[in-house]
């Protein structure tokens, strides 16, 4: 069985959720969301002890840029998700994170997806099947028309 974590929060920003998407978690619900992590995620404890941090690694096996903050509640509406970047100092963002220092926001920016490898596209596409016909009272489904099948 794969590791797999799963956080319940109420308090979740948009861009968090486009975020943790982007990086293969499934995010269920509406309003109180259901959101299990994928096993490649990283996740730590702060140091308040109800605080966590959801990171993934980029495909060179560094760090990202960017990562979740979380802060939990014992009423879990009430538990947050916020997604943090990685600023430069000295940017004149003072460190917020912009496309100017950070990598990934500057490749969104480019309209790329920075986080493409963390949800690789499957190599055959799901095929959904050409025509549906009746034969003996029951329904089947067939990709291509096979003549004898339906009339041997
Ligand atoms: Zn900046």
């Amino acid at each position: 069985m794969a590791k797999q974590v799963t956080i319940v929060a109420g308090d979740v920003s948009d861009q968090a959720v486009q975020w943790l998407k982007a990086h293969g978690a499934q995010v269920e619900g509406f309003g109180l969301l259901t959101i299990t992590l994928p096993e490649q995620a990283q996740v730590h404890k702060g140091s308040h002890g109800w605080d966590y941090t959801i990171a993934f690694y980029n495909d060179e096996g560094n760090d990202e840029a960017s990562w979740i903050e979380i802060e939990l509640y014992i009423d879990a509406y009430e538990t947050s998700l916020s997604l943090k970047f990685d600023g430069d100092r000295d940017c004149s963002c003072k460190g917020r994170g912009c496309a100017e220092c950070v990598e990934e926001l500057a490749a969104i920016a480019r309209g790329e997806n920075p986080y493409a490898h963390h949800t690789p596209v499957p190599t055959t596409p799901p095929q959904s099947p050409a025509f549906t016909y009746v034969q003996d009272g029951t329904e089947h489904q067939a990709r291509s028309i096979d003549w004898n099948k339906i009339f041997g």
